[in-house]
């Protein structure tokens, strides 16, 4: 298909933002008429990745749902509880059907250009925008890029920690997982480098994924996350005959640093766009909320810009608290998670970490936490 020389909206970074934020405009009658340009350097997709979340009802990407969970267990310091999640279900998504999903989407639609070459940068010019990728530069109204071009600059006051994390896809010969029931965070492994938790999530009573997670400020050599797989495999689910089928690695980072939103015409999505929850890395979550809200703006307005809400500055001090009782190791992750988990329903943690508590739902969780520790975090966060 020949090229546009000029589009209303162009892409840049086809990942879950870029693609979830194409998916929500194809949906937009208002938006019917606008020209789409997605600009990615992959060119062939694999399961890169596999997102999980809690959500309440079926949700916009409810048909490529792989697994969901209704219960879950955490295990913390002294402390195991099977959770009834209802009203929310946990849900999991896989890569590969997620991008096989968004490409037919758009192919059926016919109304989405695409490129793959690596985008190297986006200027603002003439009250529009232009890429340069590839040999080429492509010209539009509004760019909505997904894409880490840097490691951002740090403020000496910016916490940077990484979320780090490998996942073994494995199959038993026996059926050793209940399929009903994954565990959402096993804090009972050693804590030697940092917050360390395992999760199960099971695909059926012989296999699963497993996946062993940290928050620390620098990456583990390779063999220490198989270890800590290994070890997890045989001292807490007594499995030491598996096949193991695939292999996931990443890295999310948890940093209080302020992400541009927008520069000019162009917005920013996904990670790139702040939508990385600082102090639990979850995002898929955030990315929906934000695309569809960037959407509907562009189908009222005409233009792509939300405004900063107050209630957005208030859960952003939450998560810089505890990056900060996390950075200067002021409480181990295992105890602070446990004790949320021990005392305060799920449904009130999930709400929170959603950023959709009102203030006395979170007076209230705050309360549960050791208040000397955390108030003299916050009362530095606030003036810092
Ligand atoms: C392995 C893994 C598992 C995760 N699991 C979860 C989870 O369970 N739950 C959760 O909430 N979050 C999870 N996350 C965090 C987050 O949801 C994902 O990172 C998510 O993919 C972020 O979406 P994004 O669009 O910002 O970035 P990406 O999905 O990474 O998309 C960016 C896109 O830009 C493309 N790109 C990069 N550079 C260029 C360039 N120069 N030119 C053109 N294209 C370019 C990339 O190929 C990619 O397609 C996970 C992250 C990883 C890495």
């Amino acid at each position: 298909m020949p090229l546009k020389d000029k589009y209303d909206y162009i892409v840049t970074g086809g990942g879950c933002a870029g693609l979830s934020f194409i998916l929500h405009l194809l949906q937009a009658p208002s938006l019917a008429n606008k020209t789409i340009l997605l600009i990615e350097k992959e060119q062939n997709r694999t399961n890169d990745r596999t997102w999980c979340y809690w959500e309440k009802n079926a949700g916009f990407f409810e048909e490529i749902v792989f697994r969901k969970w209704h219960k879950a267990w955490f295990h913390g310091l002294g402390y195991d509880a099977l959770k009834n999640l209802g009203p929310y279900a946990y849900k999991m998504i896989r890569g590969i059907d997620f991008y096989n999903h968004c490409y037919e989407r758009m192919a059926q639609s016919g109304r989405v250009d695409m490129v793959h070459e690596a985008v190297k940068g986006i200027e603002n010019i003439n009250g529009g925008v232009e890429v340069s990728a590839g040999n080429e530069i492509f010209r539009g109204d509004f760019a909505f890029n997904s894409i880490l071009f840097d490691k951002p600059i740090l403020a000496d006051t910016t916490y940077y920690l990484l979320q780090h994390f490998k996942g073994w896809i494995i199959e038993t010969k026996e059926a050793v997982f209940d399929p009903a029931q994954p565990t959402l965070m096993d804090f009972r492994v050693a804590q030697d480098h940092g917050t360390t938790f395992v999760y199960v999530m099971p695909f059926s009573a012989n296999k699963a994924l497993v996946e062993f997670t940290l928050f620390s400020p620098s990456l583990l050599e390779q063999e220490a996350y198989d270890e800590g797989l290994r070890d997890y495999l045989k001292d807490y689910l007594k499995i030491t005959d598996y096949t193991l089928l695939e292999e996931e690695f990443g890295v999310i980072p948890m940093t209080d640093h302020v992400f541009s939103p927008t520069s000019g015409n162009i917005v920013h999505l996904g990670t790139a766009g702040g939508q990385t929850k600082p102090s639990s890395g979850y995002t898929f979550r955030f990315i929906q909320k934000h695309v569809a809200a960037v959407v509907d703006q562009l189908a009222v307005s005409g233009n792509p810009f939300l405004e900063k809400s107050v209630l957005q500055k208030r859960f952003m001090w939450y998560d810089r608290v505890l990056l900060h009782m996390l950075f200067h190791k002021k409480m181990p992750g295992s105890r602070i998670f446990t004790l949320l988990f021990s005392r305060n329903p799920i449904q009130r943690i999930f709400r929170f970490l959603d950023n959709e508590t009102k203030l006395r739902q979170e007076l209230i969780l705050l309360n549960t936490l050791p208040q000397w520790p955390f108030m003299k975090a916050g009362w530095k966060e606030l003036f810092k």
